[in-house]
């Protein structure tokens, strides 16, 4: 047994929800690329075991991965200490944090305390969707992915949006999200690790893997081709 020969290699099977560009994305054709595919490519590379992205919601991800029907998942998943009571993660991949978006001519909303009373857009089941819930008197409205949330702000159906400041400052810096400006960049410190289910044989295979990309320089590479250009 050769675990080099591609055939032979051990198939993880890597949840991932590609509507948070650009850590996934899908192209027109149905490619899976962004910073957390290469890495995870990079892993599996390093670690010589093949991966199988399967497409999840967001808001489905932990459940999936209780019921172990995916190895691992990877998605700009923060590591939380209420998620590490059911899935266990990676050692901390990407530092990020919450950021507030708001329509381009808005004035008034600079800060949190500037959230209180007003109607706030988040993803479900995110970080962002629980910061949420700690402003008072906020109406939150929830959807399943960015692009939902956004148009909702752009509609003018919310006053603000709430999530993740690196996917957000992307979109905005590539033209995908015209007309709206962050205005409270970082609102808390969060990192993103690699999910899989409790006690998974992966984990420290993983673990070792990302371990070595960031000491030989590919992980430096890859965040470089996304986040440098
Ligand atoms: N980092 C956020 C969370 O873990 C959102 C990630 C995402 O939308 N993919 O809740």
């Amino acid at each position: 047994f050769d675990p080099s020969t591609k055939q032979d290699a051990k198939l993880l099977k890597v949840a991932t929800d590609p509507t948070f560009i650009p850590f996934e994305i899908q192209t027109a054709r149905g490619k899976l690329e962004g910073f957390d595919i290469d890495l995870m490519n990079a892993i599996a590379q390093v670690a010589l075991f093949r991966v199988d992205f399967e497409n999840l919601p967001f808001d489905g991800m932990i459940s999936a991965l209780q019921a172990k029907r995916v190895d691992a998942a990877i998605s700009g998943i923060t590591i939380t200490a209420e998620r590490l009571k059911t899935i266990a993660f990676s050692r901390p991949y990407f530092k990020a944090g919450l950021a507030i978006a708001v329509r381009q001519d808005n004035q008034n909303i600079k800060d949190f305390n500037s959230l209180q009373g007003k109607k706030i857009a988040v993803q479900i089941g995110s970080t962002g969707a629980d910061f949420a819930k700690t402003i008072p008197n906020a109406k939150i409205s929830t959807f399943n992915s960015g692009p939902e949330f956004f148009q909702d702000l752009l509609n003018g159906n919310v006053d603000a949006v709430v999530s993740d400041a690196f996917a957000t400052l992307y979109a905005i810096k590539n033209g995908k999200l015209k007309g709206i400006k962050v205005v409270a960049d970082l609102l808390t410190e969060e990192y993103y690790g690699i999910a899989t289910p409790k006690d998974s044989p992966h984990l420290d295979t993983i673990n070792k893997a990302l371990a070595a990309l960031l000491s030989n320089g590919t992980y430096k590479q890859i965040y470089q081709k996304w986040f440098n250009a």
